[in-house]
């Protein structure tokens, strides 16, 4: 009975910084919420970058966190 100790550790796929990947880790593969956002608001308005272009800036990343934490109550 040999028990992994070694925590699996993966790259965040926004900033690159390393993460554990825990279960109770609700922010993974990303290493924060901040980064999960951009993630997920990237895709959402199609605007998604090529891994090493400029990320949007902080305005933009504090809007949409502020939109997110609302619950993305936009209309249909
Ligand atoms: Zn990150």
């Amino acid at each position: 009975m040999s028990q992994s100790d070694r925590p699996l550790e993966v790259a965040c796929p926004q900033c690159r910084k390393k993460v554990v990947w825990r279960e109770d880790n609700p922010y993974r593969p990303f290493c924060s919420e901040r980064c999960r956002l951009i993630d997920l608001g990237a895709w959402a308005d199609g605007s998604r970058r090529i891994a090493g272009e400029p990320a949007m800036d902080e305005t933009e990343i504090d809007e949409m966190i502020l939109r997110a934490e609302r619950g993305f109550q936009e209309p249909e």
